[in-house]
């Protein structure tokens, strides 16, 4: 891109240059041959030119598009559910219309908003599943079911 810049620059000083200097070429054929080497330098800089046209639409393109990334990881905030497990979650404010739901914090991370399905409910604790990592995480404290019964001795 810069070297594109720069080239089209020093074809365009160079043809300027030639211009100025045509008016003292005397002799046809040698103001001829100056005036097709101008015309060189001319479309050497249009060519220039047309590449860094092409190349600022492909970065404007590309700029959008991580601006419109960056937008939608901002609907989100990390919530921690309970002893440390934690998901993305919508904001509110930033809902426009979409149902209350949490994205997955690993496929977040990687760049990916991947909304988190609920599987079951087990030992107080939410299980929900990822269909892109194919990771299931539970969420919240959970709470063992008291199994020992040894300290039952009066029945
Ligand atoms: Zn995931």
């Amino acid at each position: 891109m810069i070297s594109e810049a720069m080239a089209g620059a020093s074809a365009l000083k160079t043809a300027f240059d030639m211009a100025k200097a045509l008016k003292d070429i005397n002799d046809a054929a040698t103001r001829n041959a100056a005036v097709i080497e101008l015309q060189e330098k001319i479309l050497s800089a249009q060519q220039a030119q047309f590449e860094m046209s092409k190349r600022v639409d492909e970065l404007e393109k590309e700029l959008a598009a991580i601006k419109s990334k960056a937008d939608e990881r901002n609907r989100y905030q990390l919530k921690d559910y309970g002893a440390g497990t934690f998901a993305y979650e919508l904001k509110p404010a930033e809902s426009r219309g979409e149902p209350h739901h949490r994205a997955c914090a690993k496929c977040f991370n990687e760049g990916k908003i991947s909304i988190l399905q609920f599987s079951h409910k087990t030992e107080g604790q939410d299980w929900f599943d990822c269909r892109r990592c194919d990771h299931n995480q539970a969420f919240g404290v959970r709470v063992r079911r008291d199994t020992d019964y040894s300290h039952h001795s009066d029945f």
